[in-house]
């Protein structure tokens, strides 16, 4: 059953975000040329291209805008997609890796062009940096760079020693790394808050505490909600890891799990002594770990999944131990926010966009890398509605197999997997 009426997590996001805009819920019939349904980042990208193009569009949400993973996430903008080139290229040959590359450059380029075109105030900070966290991974590490630097032209890419990562991130656990200039991090909801107002002054109408209850399976696209159809020539299914009972087959090709997040007090002068060049951080753990500086200096530190319905009863609890193996010394220090998110993954963890029938998409499952692909998605899915197909099919193409298990062992199956992979990230 789709979550609805909630209001946004009590995350350090929710704390510190500028400009909600109240919309309301919707309490009559309505038209619209499309109507989407799901305010994160693929849905408002979507509603603020689509608009911007001259179509009327709908946008609805169950809860708040921004209230789902857009709104709670680790902020990272990373490049490309979310598997390596060299995974890429094994797969699909070198033309499709290049063209799946040059999309993902394109996608954070996007994010960074509409925070300046919308003067969205997201606390945008360039560099991340990538720590290996294993020794045997070293090698992989050393022949992907030359990959990017010798074939894809990427020119922002610094290798780390055991060293320099030390100092960059002030904490010894990692073997080595490399830094890129052109990802960076930002303030997930103030940054989905923005879209959400760049798409209402573009000309979306946007509808809070407004599920959708079903979409028609024939015929011209209706979305039924509590007061109301909606019809619609075309309708995109933008509700992600929050989308349940509402279309079968993204359901088996793409699931959800719960990751988490806290963030401390403000660290005044510590804080640069963590990061002193304040780049976001992630690691190469399966179950990675994530983290940087927020613009108050605090450390946000995301780690530690669960598979299944519900979080865990003391979210602080369960991600401190985490962020303590890479920083004991701030065993001192307060935690002041905790919360969990949901997002959604493929098998393949690659985004699931696809034309489901004449007038339906789908557009979810970017395994953790969504800030820039959610958002790209949102304009690719503008562009196929518009009848430009050629750069929405390069991922509509991609396979993304259903999960094992059907609708009765999905989610334990996906647990037993993922606790499998997790072991592996301790060997
Ligand atoms: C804890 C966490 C950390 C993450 N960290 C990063 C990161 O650092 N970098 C990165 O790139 N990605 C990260 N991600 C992933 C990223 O946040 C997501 O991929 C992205 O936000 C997905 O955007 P979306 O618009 O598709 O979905 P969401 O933002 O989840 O939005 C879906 C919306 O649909 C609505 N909805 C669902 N069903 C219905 C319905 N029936 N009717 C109406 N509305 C409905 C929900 O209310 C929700 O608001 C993280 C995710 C989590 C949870």
């Amino acid at each position: 059953m789709t979550i609805s009426g909630e209001a946004h997590a009590p995350s350090y996001y929710a704390a510190t975000a500028k400009g909600f805009i109240d919309f309301p819920t919707l309490e009559s019939d309505a038209r619209a040329d499309v109507c989407i349904i799901g305010g994160g980042y693929t849905g408002l990208s979507a509603a603020l291209h689509l608009s911007e193009r001259g179509y009327s569009v709908v946008l609805i949400d169950a809860n708040k805008v921004g209230w789902g993973a857009s709104g709670r996430n680790g902020g990272q903008l990373h490049s490309a997609q979310r598997r390596e080139q060299s995974t890429l290229e094994k797969w699909f040959g070198k033309k499709q890796a290049h063209q799946l590359f040059d999309l993902g450059e394109e996608a954070k380029a996007l994010v960074k062009g509409l925070i300046s075109k919308h003067d969205i105030d997201c606390d945008w900070q360039e560099g991340l940096i990538h720590a290996i966290h294993k020794p045997r991974y070293l090698d992989d590490m050393a022949r992907e760079i030359d990959l990017l630097q010798r074939d894809y032209g990427v020119n922002d890419v610094t290798t780390l020693s055991r060293d320099d990562i030390a100092a960059a991130l002030g904490t010894n656990a990692y073997f080595g790394g490399w830094r890129e200039q052109s990802a960076g991090h930002l303030h997930p909801l103030n940054y989905a808050l923005g879209l959400a107002r760049a798409a209402h002054f573009a000309g979306a109408r946007i509808y809070e505490n407004t599920p959708a209850l079903s979409v028609s399976k024939a015929g011209l696209p209706r979305v039924e909600t509590r007061n109301g159809i909606i019809s619609a020539d075309t309708v995109i299914l933008a509700g992600n890891g929050y989308l349940h009972g509402i279309d079968d087959d993204t359901e088996s090709r793409v699931m959800h799990l719960h990751n988490f997040i806290l963030t401390t007090e403000p660290l005044g002068l510590r804080a640069e002594a963590l990061i002193p060049q304040r780049e976001a951080a992630a690691d190469s753990r399966f179950v990675v770990y994530y983290w940087r500086l927020t613009k108050d200096n605090r450390l946000l530190f995301g780690g530690g999944e669960t598979y299944g319905q519900a979080f865990p009863k003391d979210i602080k609890a369960f991600v401190r131990p985490h962020m303590l193996k890479l920083y004991p010394q701030l065993a001192d220090v307060k935690i002041d926010y905790a919360w969990g998110g949901t997002l959604a993954v493929t098998m393949k963890r690659l985004p699931y966009l696809r034309r489901l029938r004449t007038g339906v998409y789908t557009a979810c499952g970017y395994s953790g890398q969504g800030v820039g692909t959610a958002s790209f998605a949102g304009k690719l899915l503008a562009e196929a509605i518009a009848g430009e197909n050629e750069r929405f099919d390069v991922f509509s193409k991609l396979p993304a197999p259903p999960f094992p298990g059907g609708r009765m062992f999905r989610t334990p199956t996906l647990a037993l997997a993922m606790t499998w992979y997790a072991l592996r990230d301790r060997l």
